[in-house]
Protein backbone atom coordinates (compact mmCIF):
# COMPACT_ATOMS: atom_id res chain seq x y z
CA UNK A 1 0.00 0.00 0.00
CA UNK A 2 2.80 2.51 1.38
CA UNK A 3 4.66 1.64 -2.31
CA UNK A 4 1.68 2.25 -4.35
CA UNK A 5 0.99 5.34 -2.79
CA UNK A 6 4.25 6.32 -3.81
CA UNK A 7 3.89 5.48 -6.90
CA UNK A 8 0.50 7.28 -6.99
CA UNK A 9 2.46 10.65 -5.82
CA UNK A 10 5.32 9.88 -8.44
CA UNK A 11 2.53 9.57 -10.78
CA UNK A 12 0.93 12.81 -9.78
CA UNK A 13 4.31 14.59 -10.42
CA UNK A 14 5.52 13.48 -13.37
CA UNK A 15 1.84 14.78 -14.44
CA UNK A 16 2.51 18.10 -13.88
CA UNK A 17 5.89 18.12 -14.82
CA UNK A 18 5.02 16.85 -18.57
CA UNK A 19 1.95 18.95 -18.65
CA UNK A 20 4.01 21.90 -18.07
CA UNK A 21 6.63 20.57 -21.07
CA UNK A 22 3.46 20.71 -22.72
CA UNK A 23 2.65 23.68 -22.61
CA UNK A 24 6.17 24.98 -23.39
CA UNK A 25 6.36 23.14 -26.26
CA UNK A 26 3.17 24.46 -27.50
CA UNK A 27 3.28 28.26 -26.73
CA UNK A 28 7.18 27.67 -28.52
CA UNK A 29 5.73 26.03 -31.54
CA UNK A 30 3.51 28.88 -31.52
CA UNK A 31 5.26 31.90 -31.14
CA UNK A 32 7.06 30.95 -33.43
CA UNK A 33 4.64 31.56 -36.17
CA UNK A 34 3.47 34.76 -34.15
CA UNK A 35 5.04 37.69 -36.06
CA UNK A 36 4.05 35.95 -39.64
CA UNK A 37 0.43 35.80 -37.96
CA UNK A 38 0.33 39.46 -36.76
CA UNK A 39 -0.04 37.98 -33.32
CA UNK A 40 2.06 40.00 -31.60
CA UNK A 41 1.52 43.88 -30.60
CA UNK A 42 2.75 46.17 -28.81
CA UNK A 43 1.29 48.18 -26.12
CA UNK A 44 2.67 51.62 -24.45
CA UNK A 45 2.56 53.03 -21.36
CA UNK A 46 3.38 56.61 -20.06
CA UNK A 47 6.14 57.55 -17.90
CA UNK A 48 5.85 60.98 -16.25
CA UNK A 49 7.86 63.73 -15.51
CA UNK A 50 7.39 64.63 -11.75
CA UNK A 51 8.78 68.43 -11.96
CA UNK A 52 6.07 69.28 -15.21
CA UNK A 53 3.79 66.26 -14.49
CA UNK A 54 3.41 65.48 -18.40
CA UNK A 55 4.40 62.82 -20.07
CA UNK A 56 8.26 62.20 -20.75
CA UNK A 57 8.16 59.23 -22.32
CA UNK A 58 6.55 55.40 -23.10
CA UNK A 59 7.79 52.22 -21.93
CA UNK A 60 6.83 49.69 -25.20
CA UNK A 61 4.91 46.67 -23.68
CA UNK A 62 5.10 43.70 -26.29
CA UNK A 63 1.51 41.53 -26.00
CA UNK A 64 0.90 38.36 -27.72
CA UNK A 65 -2.34 37.08 -28.17
CA UNK A 66 -2.07 33.29 -29.09
CA UNK A 67 -5.40 31.82 -30.53
CA UNK A 68 -7.47 34.15 -28.90
CA UNK A 69 -5.17 33.79 -25.12
CA UNK A 70 -3.51 36.57 -23.91
CA UNK A 71 0.22 35.47 -22.90
CA UNK A 72 2.09 37.32 -20.49
CA UNK A 73 5.79 38.56 -21.42
CA UNK A 74 6.94 37.22 -17.81
CA UNK A 75 5.83 33.66 -19.28
CA UNK A 76 6.74 33.88 -23.61
CA UNK A 77 10.16 36.19 -23.04
CA UNK A 78 11.98 33.86 -21.01
CA UNK A 79 10.09 31.14 -23.25
CA UNK A 80 11.92 32.97 -26.41
CA UNK A 81 15.25 33.86 -24.86
CA UNK A 82 15.46 29.77 -24.15
CA UNK A 83 14.43 28.70 -27.87
CA UNK A 84 16.99 31.68 -29.33
CA UNK A 85 13.87 33.64 -30.66
CA UNK A 86 14.42 36.73 -28.62
CA UNK A 87 16.53 38.24 -30.91
CA UNK A 88 14.24 37.79 -33.73
CA UNK A 89 11.46 38.95 -31.76
CA UNK A 90 13.05 41.63 -30.18
CA UNK A 91 14.01 43.54 -33.48
CA UNK A 92 10.27 43.23 -34.10
CA UNK A 93 9.17 45.26 -31.09
CA UNK A 94 12.14 47.85 -31.57
CA UNK A 95 11.17 48.65 -35.60
CA UNK A 96 7.41 48.44 -34.25
CA UNK A 97 8.13 50.96 -31.33
CA UNK A 98 9.95 53.36 -33.43
CA UNK A 99 7.92 53.48 -36.45
CA UNK A 100 5.00 54.10 -33.53
CA UNK A 101 6.72 57.31 -32.59
CA UNK A 102 7.59 58.21 -36.21
CA UNK A 103 4.00 58.71 -36.90
CA UNK A 104 2.93 59.95 -33.74
CA UNK A 105 2.98 63.34 -35.15
CA UNK A 106 2.27 66.27 -31.83
CA UNK A 107 4.36 64.53 -29.52
CA UNK A 108 8.15 65.15 -30.54
CA UNK A 109 8.80 65.83 -27.26
CA UNK A 110 7.94 62.11 -26.21
CA UNK A 111 10.58 59.86 -25.93
CA UNK A 112 10.26 55.36 -26.07
CA UNK A 113 11.45 53.21 -23.85
CA UNK A 114 12.15 49.33 -25.06
CA UNK A 115 12.69 46.27 -23.16
CA UNK A 116 16.51 44.69 -24.42
CA UNK A 117 17.08 41.13 -23.13
CA UNK A 118 20.17 39.57 -22.82
CA UNK A 119 20.25 37.32 -25.98
CA UNK A 120 19.05 40.40 -27.47
CA UNK A 121 21.84 42.55 -26.08
CA UNK A 122 24.89 39.76 -26.90
CA UNK A 123 23.47 38.92 -30.56
CA UNK A 124 25.79 39.61 -33.15
CA UNK A 125 23.06 41.35 -35.04
CA UNK A 126 22.03 43.60 -32.49
CA UNK A 127 23.83 46.83 -33.06
CA UNK A 128 23.18 46.66 -37.06
CA UNK A 129 19.40 45.83 -36.17
CA UNK A 130 19.42 49.17 -34.06
CA UNK A 131 20.63 51.06 -36.98
CA UNK A 132 18.67 50.18 -39.27
CA UNK A 133 15.88 50.81 -37.08
CA UNK A 134 16.97 53.96 -36.66
CA UNK A 135 17.57 54.85 -40.19
CA UNK A 136 14.73 53.72 -41.43
CA UNK A 137 12.56 55.75 -38.98
CA UNK A 138 14.52 58.93 -38.53
CA UNK A 139 13.81 59.01 -34.94
CA UNK A 140 16.87 60.45 -33.43
CA UNK A 141 18.84 58.10 -31.23
CA UNK A 142 18.03 60.63 -27.96
CA UNK A 143 15.04 59.84 -27.96
CA UNK A 144 15.07 56.54 -27.24
CA UNK A 145 16.22 54.27 -23.77
CA UNK A 146 16.76 50.79 -24.17
CA UNK A 147 15.87 49.63 -20.91
CA UNK A 148 17.85 46.28 -19.42
CA UNK A 149 17.29 44.89 -16.32
CA UNK A 150 19.83 44.86 -13.71
CA UNK A 151 20.73 40.57 -13.88
CA UNK A 152 22.28 41.68 -17.16
CA UNK A 153 24.97 42.93 -15.53
CA UNK A 154 26.14 39.93 -14.03
CA UNK A 155 27.06 38.32 -17.65
CA UNK A 156 29.84 38.59 -19.71
CA UNK A 157 31.31 42.07 -18.65
CA UNK A 158 33.47 42.52 -21.58
CA UNK A 159 31.01 42.39 -23.99
CA UNK A 160 28.23 43.76 -22.14
CA UNK A 161 29.84 46.77 -21.55
CA UNK A 162 31.35 46.90 -25.77
CA UNK A 163 27.57 46.87 -26.63
CA UNK A 164 26.05 49.75 -24.42
CA UNK A 165 29.65 51.75 -25.37
CA UNK A 166 28.50 51.22 -28.77
CA UNK A 167 24.70 52.84 -27.96
CA UNK A 168 26.60 55.47 -25.94
CA UNK A 169 28.32 56.65 -29.27
CA UNK A 170 25.02 56.46 -31.14
CA UNK A 171 23.50 58.91 -28.48
CA UNK A 172 20.81 55.95 -27.25
CA UNK A 173 20.22 56.30 -23.52
CA UNK A 174 20.36 53.25 -21.09
CA UNK A 175 18.19 52.57 -18.14
CA UNK A 176 18.75 49.99 -16.09
CA UNK A 177 15.18 48.15 -15.11
CA UNK A 178 14.46 46.30 -11.83
CA UNK A 179 16.67 48.43 -9.87
CA UNK A 180 17.30 46.35 -6.33
CA UNK A 181 16.43 43.25 -7.40
CA UNK A 182 19.55 41.60 -9.74
CA UNK A 183 22.00 40.76 -7.39
CA UNK A 184 24.83 42.96 -9.61
CA UNK A 185 27.37 44.05 -7.86
CA UNK A 186 27.70 48.33 -7.16
CA UNK A 187 31.61 47.63 -8.18
CA UNK A 188 30.24 46.50 -11.98
CA UNK A 189 27.33 48.92 -12.26
CA UNK A 190 29.70 51.78 -11.73
CA UNK A 191 31.38 51.48 -14.51
CA UNK A 192 28.69 51.32 -17.05
CA UNK A 193 27.10 54.29 -18.73
CA UNK A 194 23.97 54.18 -17.57
CA UNK A 195 21.22 57.66 -18.08
CA UNK A 196 18.34 55.78 -15.93
CA UNK A 197 17.88 53.73 -12.54
CA UNK A 198 13.84 52.34 -12.64
CA UNK A 199 13.37 51.49 -8.96
CA UNK A 200 11.37 48.20 -8.94
CA UNK A 201 8.03 48.31 -8.02
CA UNK A 202 8.67 46.08 -5.29
CA UNK A 203 10.24 48.84 -3.33
CA UNK A 204 7.42 51.08 -4.46
CA UNK A 205 4.85 49.13 -3.09
CA UNK A 206 6.24 47.70 -0.04
CA UNK A 207 5.95 50.45 2.07
CA UNK A 208 7.69 49.83 4.99
CA UNK A 209 10.93 51.72 6.51
CA UNK A 210 13.22 49.00 5.02
CA UNK A 211 12.01 49.77 1.23
CA UNK A 212 12.07 53.59 2.07
CA UNK A 213 15.47 53.70 3.09
CA UNK A 214 16.94 51.07 -0.05
CA UNK A 215 14.70 53.93 -1.92
CA UNK A 216 16.88 56.57 -0.65
CA UNK A 217 19.73 54.78 -1.01
CA UNK A 218 19.18 54.54 -4.39
CA UNK A 219 18.46 57.95 -5.26
CA UNK A 220 21.60 59.17 -3.86
CA UNK A 221 23.68 57.21 -5.57
CA UNK A 222 21.84 57.78 -8.87
CA UNK A 223 22.73 61.60 -8.37
CA UNK A 224 26.41 61.08 -7.20
CA UNK A 225 26.40 58.91 -11.05
CA UNK A 226 24.92 61.85 -12.36
CA UNK A 227 21.45 59.75 -13.87
CA UNK A 228 17.65 60.06 -13.32
CA UNK A 229 15.29 57.76 -11.60
CA UNK A 230 12.12 56.56 -12.52
CA UNK A 231 10.05 54.63 -10.01
CA UNK A 232 7.60 51.67 -11.17
CA UNK A 233 4.29 50.43 -9.91
CA UNK A 234 3.08 53.75 -8.81
CA UNK A 235 -0.45 52.67 -8.31
CA UNK A 236 -2.20 55.13 -5.91
CA UNK A 237 -2.09 59.06 -4.98
CA UNK A 238 -0.02 58.08 -2.06
CA UNK A 239 2.27 56.09 -3.74
CA UNK A 240 2.86 58.80 -5.86
CA UNK A 241 3.49 61.81 -2.92
CA UNK A 242 5.56 59.66 -1.54
CA UNK A 243 8.10 59.20 -4.33
CA UNK A 244 7.53 62.57 -5.74
CA UNK A 245 8.68 63.61 -1.91
CA UNK A 246 11.63 61.32 -1.92
CA UNK A 247 13.27 63.27 -4.97
CA UNK A 248 12.47 60.37 -7.55
CA UNK A 249 12.72 62.58 -11.15
CA UNK A 250 9.91 60.33 -13.06
CA UNK A 251 6.86 57.98 -12.09
CA UNK A 252 5.16 55.35 -13.90
CA UNK A 253 2.57 53.09 -13.04
CA UNK A 254 -1.31 52.33 -13.06
CA UNK A 255 -2.16 55.16 -11.15
CA UNK A 256 -1.43 57.39 -14.72
CA UNK A 257 -2.43 55.02 -16.97
CA UNK A 258 -1.89 50.92 -18.07
CA UNK A 259 -0.05 50.28 -20.45
CA UNK A 260 -2.41 51.07 -23.69
CA UNK A 261 -2.66 50.58 -27.33
CA UNK A 262 -1.25 53.33 -29.45
CA UNK A 263 -4.47 54.53 -30.37
CA UNK A 264 -5.54 54.39 -26.81
CA UNK A 265 -2.19 56.29 -25.91
CA UNK A 266 -2.72 59.09 -28.38
CA UNK A 267 -6.26 60.07 -27.24
CA UNK A 268 -5.06 59.75 -23.32
CA UNK A 269 -2.16 62.54 -24.48
CA UNK A 270 -4.83 64.55 -26.22
CA UNK A 271 -6.94 64.08 -23.27
CA UNK A 272 -4.25 65.45 -20.95
CA UNK A 273 -3.19 68.35 -23.39
P1 LIG B 1 9.21 45.64 -16.97
O1 LIG B 1 10.07 46.07 -18.09
O2 LIG B 1 9.70 45.89 -15.59
O3 LIG B 1 7.81 46.33 -17.24
C1 LIG B 1 6.94 46.78 -16.26
C2 LIG B 1 5.85 45.79 -15.98
O4 LIG B 1 5.09 46.24 -14.88
C3 LIG B 1 4.86 45.61 -17.13
O5 LIG B 1 4.37 44.29 -17.10
C4 LIG B 1 3.74 46.58 -16.73
O6 LIG B 1 2.49 46.26 -17.30
C5 LIG B 1 3.73 46.38 -15.25
N1 LIG B 1 3.20 47.53 -14.53
C6 LIG B 1 3.27 48.83 -14.88
N2 LIG B 1 2.69 49.62 -13.95
C7 LIG B 1 2.23 48.80 -13.00
C8 LIG B 1 1.53 49.02 -11.76
O7 LIG B 1 1.20 50.13 -11.36
N3 LIG B 1 1.24 47.91 -11.03
C9 LIG B 1 1.58 46.66 -11.43
N4 LIG B 1 1.24 45.62 -10.65
N5 LIG B 1 2.25 46.41 -12.58
C10 LIG B 1 2.57 47.48 -13.35
P2 LIG B 1 4.27 43.39 -18.41
O8 LIG B 1 3.84 44.22 -19.57
O9 LIG B 1 3.48 42.19 -18.05
O10 LIG B 1 5.77 42.98 -18.67
C11 LIG B 1 6.47 42.18 -17.77
C12 LIG B 1 7.93 42.12 -18.12
O11 LIG B 1 8.11 41.46 -19.37
C13 LIG B 1 8.58 43.50 -18.31
O12 LIG B 1 8.90 44.06 -17.05
C14 LIG B 1 9.78 43.13 -19.13
O13 LIG B 1 10.81 42.62 -18.32
C15 LIG B 1 9.24 42.00 -20.00
N6 LIG B 1 8.89 42.53 -21.32
C16 LIG B 1 7.73 43.09 -21.76
N7 LIG B 1 7.84 43.46 -23.06
C17 LIG B 1 9.11 43.16 -23.45
C18 LIG B 1 9.85 43.30 -24.67
O14 LIG B 1 9.38 43.83 -25.68
N8 LIG B 1 11.14 42.84 -24.66
C19 LIG B 1 11.72 42.28 -23.56
N9 LIG B 1 12.99 41.85 -23.63
N10 LIG B 1 11.06 42.14 -22.40
C20 LIG B 1 9.77 42.59 -22.34
MG1 LIG C 1 11.02 47.79 -18.53
MG1 LIG D 1 10.79 47.23 -14.79
MG1 LIG E 1 9.66 45.11 -13.22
Amino acid sequence: DQKRKQRGSIGVFNQTLFNQVKREQYLCEHLRYAIDNDELCVHYQPIIDVKTNTLSSVEALLRWTCEGENISPCVFIPLAEKSGMMPEIGAWVLNRALIDLSHWSGASEVCISVNVSIAQLLNDEFIHILDSALATTQVPPERLTLEITESVFANDEELVSERLQALVTRGVKISIDDFGTGFSSLFRLQNMPFNFIKIDRSFVQNGSEESDTIIRATLLMAKEFGCKTIAEGIETNEQREHLAKLGTDYLQGFYFAKPLELAELKSWYNDKN
